[in-house]
């Protein structure tokens, strides 16, 4: 689960992270009050949205060469004018995708004056099955161009569990990050501060791009972006009451009401699946025979008729599915279950693409029965192989 800056922001803050004044608005009315309430007299223009690369994204409904979705004002009225063009436009960046995503939420902050920006982020490094510190000089920019043309400016620092954050880790960091003085002070008090907050949180990743070097010498944590494990948010109330689902897949909610696993992806080849592993496969071979799932989404073990036909209706509802596999290993989940979902959800929905299924274990002879007489147009298969040349080839025509 992701959250927005300013929600970040505030989360860090509760730790002790140094991080600017500021207020979130979602109305361009509220844009004056909040910039009131800040010193000025630099204000920065913040659009929330669950997507980095803001600064240089593009408004949809704006000139090509208006501002972009993070913009500095120089006064209260160029603040309150700036939150009149951002809200309810949608913001393009190089992560949105090409739709972009509509601007419903402002932060208005007190502007710093930057000398040197900085990235750090904290990730779970499953090389090493540690958390680690990735840092770098170069912040403020896109960190994969830095990964890529320079990597021997990004410097990794995986942390002993057992014994946190050490002066030996703290040295390293601070070091490859060159920072002196009070700011490397600043800095040995943050990065504790960050390591505790994700592990406390259960966080999966925590992004500060950039972290910044101000002019006055101090750290001030600019950008922040968090997204938490959602195996562990039933530990953490707080947490879940920040869930934006206007920022989500409709699907991918639909999806976890029903506790299914949803995974939305590119290609046309619509995946019903059950376990991980069987899902892993199923694309594999998907790809093998030349074409790409659209998506997948795995029942688990165990679920009912209702909960097949909820993710029958999920799968079918992706305007880019062209045709539907389904791949069942029946254990606990048992086959004649699944096909009575199967038809329910197509007596409700319709059936516009070809389906082909795939059943095997529990009660198979019974589900296989149930599909012959539903008088569905489904294809059966004989194993994994069989069902995705036969899919492959119902969408090939
Ligand atoms: P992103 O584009 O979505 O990553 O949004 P950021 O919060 O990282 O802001 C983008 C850029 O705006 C930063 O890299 C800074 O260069 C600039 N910026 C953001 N806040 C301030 C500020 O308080 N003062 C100044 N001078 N620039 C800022
Ligand atoms: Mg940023």
């Amino acid at each position: 689960m992701n959250i927005h800056e300013y929600q970040a922001k505030a989360l860090l803050k509760s730790y002790g992270a140094p991080v600017a004044e500021g207020v979130a608005i979602f109305s361009a009315d509220e844009a004056e009050a909040a910039a009131k309430q800040l010193p000025g007299p630099l204000y920065v223009v913040k659009s929330q949205i669950h997507a980095g690369g803001r600064g240089k994204g593009k408004f949809k409904e704006l000139s090509a060469d208006a501002k972009g979705g993070v913009r500095l004002a120089f006064s209260i009225d160029e603040a309150k004018a700036h939150a009149k063009d951002m809200l309810g436009n949608t913001l393009v960046t190089a992560q949105t995708g090409p739709a972009g995503k509509q601007v419903n939420r402002l932060y208005i902050e007190d502007g710093a004056d930057i000398e040197r920006e900085l990235y750090l982020s904290l990730l779970v490094d499953r090389s090493v099955g540690q958390v680690a510190f990735v840092v770098s000089t170069e912040g403020g920019m896109d960190i994969e161009a830095v990964a890529h043309d320079t990597p021997e400016k990004i410097v990794n620092v995986a942390i002993n569990p057992e014994a946190g954050v050490t002066a030996a880790d703290l040295a390293k960091l601070t070091s490859a990050l060159k920072l002196e003085g009070e700011a490397k002070a600043d800095a040995e008090k943050l990065f504790p501060i960050l390591y505790k907050a994700f592990v406390e949180k259960d966080m999966s990743l925590l992004e500060i791009n950039p972290l910044i070097v101000m002019k006055n010498g101090r750290m001030r944590v600019l950008d922040a972006k968090v997204s938490f494990d959602g195996n562990a948010l039933f530990r953490h109330d707080d947490i879940k009451a920040l869930r934006d689902e206007t920022e989500e897949d409709a699907k991918e909610i639909e999806a976890s009401k029903w506790d299914l696993a949803y995974v939305a992806l590119d290609g046309n080849i619509g995946c019903m699946v059950n376990g991980a592993g069987l899902a892993m496969a199923t694309m594999d071979i998907i790809k093998l025979y030349g074409k790409e799932p659209a998506n997948f989404c795995d029942v688990g073990g165990g679920a009912g008729k209702e909960k097949v036909a909820a993710a029958f209706k999920i799968i079918t509802a992706d305007p880019k599915v062209e045709g539907i596999l389904v791949n069942i290993f029946g254990g606990i989940m048992k086959c004649d279950v699944i096909a009575e979902g199967v038809v329910a959800a197509v007596q409700e929905v319709g059936l516009k693409v070809p389906l082909v299924v795939r059943l095997e274990g529990t009660n198979v002879e019974l589900g296989k029965k149930i599909l012959n007489e539903s008088g569905l147009a489904i294809t059966a298969a004989d194993d994994l192989d069989d069902a995705a040349k036969k899919i492959v080839a119902a969408i090939n025509g």
